[in-house]
């Protein structure tokens, strides 16, 4: 259930409401958005009358009732405020979402040895990215392809970062190195196959860092939104949901399907950003290019990229990585139409180019 408060309301009358509320079995949690305040209650409400709510304060514009299975990730839960997941990285905070510049992580499947990843971290940086991925701990189909470096791989991506400033990307696969890996990473990545994975999901919640939530490989767009209810629910605000493609009938060109369509679907459901990994969802480098455009043109507060400094010889996912070069290049391509829609760092473009972005941009999102 969603308590709309006027905006008038004084803050000792919104506390005398939560406090009213505690005693009725629920946990009122509030989001102060831009104009007004928004009191949600977390527990079962189905006994309550709307009305009785309503009954509380003069100063109570609305009280809703949120009919969808998660509730913490729905877009009622913040009364239509976009989520900003403002990331401290050693350059500066980086914030994903909906009003901000588009982010972009760049690097590497894995982490294979100190000297590709601190090359690969000066390149994307250079090029203009924001954060470095990298595996450390790889989830593989095989128990015989190459599962990650583990924890030394750890410690080369905190020197990657020391050297560059960029913030730091990395899967947990496992609640046993959830604390070494939330040391050094600065977004706690969950991959695809543990999307659901729930005692994962309610320890990475507890465990205070921004999580970045990949789409599971055949998972529901509610499924999905489920797990990241999961994380929220567990106290952590600060997720960001990454569609990296999913499996489809065509194994034969594409490794999945990139379901853009979820950026518009999403913005209807949630107020979490959104990220766009072009190179899991294709599989192929040649591919990431265009899906990075239409990501872009679609909505995504974020870009998730591969990149390697010889893919040829990568250890894992080598087909589906930029290399360094291609990187630059695109990063170029991508500025225009990144200023187009006015979500690219390096500033403004002209005002009438910047109205009709906008009008794209809503009309893509509504
Ligand atoms: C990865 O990011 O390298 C990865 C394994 O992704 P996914 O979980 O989407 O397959
Ligand atoms: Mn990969």
């Amino acid at each position: 259930m969603i308590i709309v408060m006027q905006s008038s309301a004084s803050t000792t009358e919104i506390e005398r409401i939560c406090k009213e509320l505690s005693r009725w079995n629920v946990t009122p949690e509030k989001t102060e958005g831009t104009h007004k305040v928004v009191i949600g209650l977390i527990g079962d409400t189905a006994e309550i009358d709307p009305q009785q709510i309503q009954n509380l304060s003069p100063c109570i514009e609305q009280v809703l009732r949120v009919k969808k299975p998660f509730k913490r990730a729905s877009k009622e839960f913040r009364h239509g405020n976009p989520t900003n997941v403002a990331v401290p990285t050693p350059n500066g905070p980086v914030t994903f979402g909906q009003n901000h510049p588009l982010v972009v992580v760049a690097g590497p499947c894995s982490v294979e040895n100190e000297e590709m990843i601190v090359e690969t971290a000066l390149a994307v940086k250079a090029a203009g990215a924001q954060f470095l991925r990298g595996g450390a701990y790889k989830p593989r189909t095989s128990p015989y392809a190459f599962q990650g470096h583990g924890e030394s791989a750890l410690s080369l991506l905190a020197k990657a970062r020391e050297v560059t400033g960029l913030g730091i990307i990395t899967e947990v696969m496992d609640t046993a190195d959830l604390d070494k890996v939330a040391d050094v990473a600065d977004v706690v990545q969950v991959g695809a196959r543990n999307m659901q994975n729930f005692s994962l999901l309610k320890k990475v919640g507890a465990a205070g860092k921004p999580v970045l939530l990949k789409r599971g490989l055949s998972a529901t767009i509610e499924e999905w939104l489920m797990s990241a209810e999961y994380i929220l629910a567990a106290g952590n605000p600060n997720v960001i949901l990454c569609e990296r493609g999913i499996r489809t009938f065509d194994k034969q060109y594409t490794r999945n399907t990139l379901d853009i369509s979820t950026i518009p679907v999403l913005r209807t459901l949630t107020h979490l950003p959104v990220m766009i990994d072009p190179s899991h969802a294709t599989g192929k480098s040649e591919f990431v290019p265009t899906m990075t455009m239409a990501a872009i043109a679609a909505g995504a507060d974020s870009l998730m990229i591969e990149v390697h400094p010889n893919p040829a010889k990568a250890l894992s996912d080598g087909p589906q990585s930029l290399t360094l070069e291609a990187f630059e290049q695109l990063m170029q391509e991508m500025a225009p139409l990144g200023k187009f829609f006015g979500r690219w760092t390096q500033g403004a473009i002209s005002t009438a180019m910047s109205k009709f972005a906008l009008q794209v941009s809503s009309t893509a999102l509504k």
